[in-house]
C-alpha cells in the first residue's frame, strides 16, 4: 500500500479573510525529525509511512505543504498580565490545517516556529530546540495525566540557527489543538467594533466546540456559560497536579478547555500556594493559588467581548453576564474540593469539615517545604490504621513530622466514616495522585543532553510519563525531587 497525505478539512479559512493571513513556513536548512508521536497520529487517522517518508518531513518541517493545507496565521488580541494588546496574532505559528481524527474529531495542526508571519512584530518567528522539546514531553505528559491540552505530533531540527542570547539550533512542533481560537480572537473583533466577524466567530467556535448552545434559549449565553464550565474543569484539575501555566494571558486561554502554550511552565516540587518560575512574572499574577482567579478574570473579559451578542436589552444582557462570571468562584471551590478529596481517599459524600481537613493538611505542608507529587501518592499507601513505622513514607517528608502526625489522626478518623475497603480507596487514590510528573530538572537535563545530540533523554522521560498513574519501580529515579544544585527557580518564555 502506498503512503497516502493528510487528508484536509479547513474550516478556518472559510470564515472572512480578515480573520487571517496567508502566509508560507519559512523554508529550513537542514531538516531532521527528532520525534513523532506515533499512538497521536496513529489516533488521529495519520499515516505513518507517510509521515516518517520524505514528504512527511518536508510538512512537519515546513518545507513543502501537501495539497489541501490551508498555511494561515491566525489573528487575534490579548491582555498580557493585566495590558491592553490589541494586534497579537500568531506570530510564530502557521495554522496548516484541520484533520478530522478517527473519533471524528476536527483538530488543527500548526507548525510552531515556521518562520515570520504579518503578525510577528518585532519577532523572528522561530523557536529553538529548547522550548520545542519541553512542549512536547510536558503537553504529551499533561495528556497522559488526564487533563485536557493541546498535543504534540512532531518534533523537528531545522538545521537553522536561532538567536536569543546565545546561537541556538532552530526546530519545529507540529502543535495539535481541537482548535486554537483565544479569548483573544473574540477580543481581536470586539475591540475592532467587527460585530459581523464577531458573530461568526461565536458561530464557528459553537458549531466546533459546544453544538448543544444552538438549542438553548439564547446560544451565546450558553457558550459563555460551556467554556466557563470547561476552564473551571481544567483549572481545577491544574491545581490538583501542582500545574503552574505561568502565563496565562487571555491569548493563551483556549474557547476549548485545552491547555495551551508550554512557555514558562513548571511543576512544583515542594508545596507553596505562591510558587511562580516565571522569570518575566514579577509580581506573581500568575502564581500557583491565583490561577482560579485569573482564569475568572480571563472569562470575564471573555464575557465583555461577546457582549455585544447577548441582545438588544443591554441592562439584561450585562445581568446575565454578570451572573454567570459571579458563579466562577464557587464553581471553582467546588470542583478543586472534589479534586482534593479524591486525593486523600475520600469517596463518599461530602462531609462538613471536609473542606478544613485539605486547607489544614495544605498548609502545614507549605510551612514544611513538602514535595506535593510525592506526598499524595505516599498517603494513598498509608493504611487505615498507622503509626511512625507505617506513616514513615509521608511523615517524614516534613520538617517537622509530627505536623503530619497531627493532621493524620483527624484524616484517619474521617477515613473510619467511609465504608470503602483499604485496598480500593487505595487504588483510588492512586489513580488520581500520579507518581510521575516532568519535573523541571529533568526537563532541563534533557534539553542539556539535547543540545549536545543525544535525544536519549527525551525517549526516556516521554516513556515514563506516559504512564505517570503506574509505579515503574525500575524509573524511581524519575519520581525523586531536585537536589539543590538541580533545583530549577526560574523558567524563561525563551521561545
Ligand atoms: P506568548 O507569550 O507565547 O503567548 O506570545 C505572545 C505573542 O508574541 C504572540 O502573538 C506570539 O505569536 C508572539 N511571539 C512570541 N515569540 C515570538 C517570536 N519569536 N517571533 C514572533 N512572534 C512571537
Ligand atoms: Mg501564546
Ligand atoms: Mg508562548
Amino acid at each position: 500500500m502506498s503512503a497516502t497525505a493528510p487528508h484536509f478539512d479547513n474550516s478556518y479559512q472559510q470564515l472572512p479573510e480578515r480573520f487571517y493571513a496567508s502566509v508560507a513556513p519559512a523554508i529550513p536548512e537542514a531538516p531532521v525529525l527528532l520525534a513523532l508521536n506515533e499512538p497521536l497520529a496513529g489516533a488521529l487517522g495519520l499515516d505513518l509511512q507517510w509521515l516518517r517518508g520524505e514528504e512527511g518531513l518536508a510538512m512537519l518541517s515546513g518545507r513543502e505543504l501537501p495539497d489541501g493545507a490551508a498555511s494561515i496565521a491566525m489573528a487575534y488580541a490579548g491582555h498580557q498580565f493585566g495590558g491592553w494588546a490589541p494586534q497579537l496574532g500568531d506570530g510564530r505559528a502557521i495554522l496548516i490545517g484541520e484533520i478530522i481524527g478517527n473519533d471524528g474529531v476536527r483538530r488543527d495542526l500548526q507548525l510552531k516556529g515556521a518562520g515570520r508571519t504579518p503578525f510577528s512584530r518585532g519577532g523572528d518567528g522561530l523557536a529553538w530546540l529548547g522550548p520545542v522539546l519541553r512542549e512536547y514531553v510536558v503537553s504529551e505528559a499533561m495528556a497522559a495525566l488526564g487533563v485536557p491540552t493541546t498535543r504534540a505530533l512532531a518534533a523537528v531540527s531545522t538545521g537553522g540557527q536561532v538567536i536569543r542570547e546565545t546561537i541556538l539550533p532552530g526546530a519545529v512542533l507540529t502543535r495539535v489543538a481541537t482548535s486554537h481560537i483565544r479569548v483573544g480572537t473574540f477580543q481581536y473583533f470586539t475591540a475592532r467594533r467587527d460585530l459581523d466577524g464577531l458573530k461568526a466567530l461565536a458561530d464557528h467556535v459553537i458549531a466546533r466546540h459546544y453544538p448543544q448552545a444552538v438549542e438553548a434559549d439564547e446560544p451565546y449565553l450558553a457558550l459563555l456559560e460551556a467554556v466557563i464550565q470547561a476552564q473551571v474543569a481544567l483549572i481545577s484539575h491544574w491545581q490538583s497536579i501542582g500545574f503552574i501555566h505561568g502565563v496565562m494571558n487571555t491569548d493563551n486561554m483556549t474557547l476549548s478547555g485545552e491547555t495551551i502554550d508550554y512557555g514558562p511552565c513548571a511543576f512544583m516540587d515542594d508545596y507553596h500556594p505562591a510558587t511562580v518560575f516565571s522569570s518575566i512574572d514579577q509580581g506573581g499574577r500568575y502564581a500557583y493559588a491565583n490561577q482560579p482567579v485569573i482564569g475568572q478574570w480571563n472569562l470575564a473579559v471573555l464575557a465583555s467581548a461577546l457582549l455585544p451578542l447577548f441582545g438588544e436589552d443591554e441592562e439584561k444582557a450585562v445581568a446575565d453576564a454578570q451572573a454567570l462570571i459571579d458563579s466562577v468562584p464557587g464553581r471553582f471551590d467546588a470542583a478543586i474540593l472534589s479534586h482534593f478529596r479524591r486525593k486523600i481517599g475520600l469517596t463518599d459524600d461530602f462531609t462538613e469539615g471536609d473542606d478544613a481537613l485539605i486547607a489544614d493538611l495544605l498548609s502545614r505542608m507549605a510551612a514544611n517545604m513538602v514535595d506535593f507529587t510525592n506526598f499524595f501518592r505516599a498517603l494513598g499507601r498509608l493504611p487505615d490504621e498507622g503509626g511512625e513505622q507505617t506513616d514513615a513514607p509521608t511523615r517524614d517528608l516534613f520538617v517537622d513530622p509530627t505536623a503530619f502526625d497531627q493532621w493524620a489522626e483527624g484524616w484517619r478518623r474521617r477515613l473510619a466514616r467511609q465504608t470503602i475497603p483499604q485496598g480500593d480507596r487505595q487504588a483510588k487514590m492512586d489513580s488520581v495522585n500520579p507518581a510521575f510528573i516532568p519535573r523541571n530538572h529533568r526537563i532541563e537535563e534533557m534539553i542539556a543532553a539535547a543540545l549536545e545530540g543525544d535525544l536519549k533523554p527525551v525517549q526516556d522521560l516521554m516513556a515514563v510519563l506516559s504512564k505517570p498513574f503506574d509505579d515503574q519501580p525500575d524509573h524511581a529515579n524519575y519520581a525523586s525531587p531536585p537536589s539543590e544544585q538541580e533545583r530549577v527557580t526560574a523558567t524563561f518564555c525563551g521561545t
